[in-house]
């Protein structure tokens, strides 16, 4: 940030009085403009024992496999922000409630919090769209896993496919340190 979004005037980085973390302050109106990590929602479906996969037509990452994702928006509850995005990348309207919340975790590299949900389609009446050149169901065997956008995920997702196959699903706590380094990647179990 160079600019105060209040007055417009240039913006300083210090440790704000009785703070500890180094801050944009306005030098104008004085104004602290606070930095926190943004929510990134995922939505993993299954049809039978294949998950539902988008391949990402811009970059970053163009040509690579995701699960349907993004940032949510304000005014939008978890669960409403799951369904815009899958809605948005497959073309599948679902709604809300649709959504099982499935795993949880902070990507401390990039800053963000995820929220994972899970659901279960009868059939997938996909459209790709701009965002997403393709839409696919692979079955654990006919993953490209060498094509994964954010391979450190694939544990995570090798767990999804058995527990879709078994029909019993945990909740799990992630914490993914640095990109492509799984040494500091843990994802726990935590429904008990
Ligand atoms: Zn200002």
């Amino acid at each position: 940030m160079n600019f105060c979004s209040h007055c417009g005037h240039s913006v300083t980085c210090r440790i704000p009085d009785g703070d500890n973390r180094l801050r944009c302050v306005c030098d104008a109106c004085g104004t602290i403009h606070y930095e926190n990590p943004k929510v990134l929602v995922s939505v993993m479906a299954n049809v039978g024992d294949r998950l539902l996969w988008v391949r990402r037509a811009q970059p970053p990452r163009a040509g690579y496999w995701f699960i349907p994702a993004g940032f949510m928006e304000h005014g939008e509850s978890l669960q409403e922000a799951a369904a815009r995005e899958f809605a948005e990348e497959t073309g599948i309207i679902l709604p809300p409630e649709a959504m099982q919340l499935y795993a949880v975790g902070s990507l401390v590299s990039i800053n963000e919090v995820y929220v994972a949900f899970r659901t279960t389609l009868e059939h997938a009446n996909c459209k790709p769209n701009a965002e997403v050149s393709e839409i696919r169901l692979f079955s654990e065997p006919e993953l490209p896993w060498e094509s994964l956008a954010f391979p450190e995920i694939a544990d995570q997702v090798r767990c999804f496919y058995r527990e879709v196959r078994e029909g019993r699903f945990g909740i799990y706590l992630g914490e993914y340190r640095a990109s492509h380094d799984p040494a500091g990647d843990k994802v726990i179990r935590v429904d008990g």
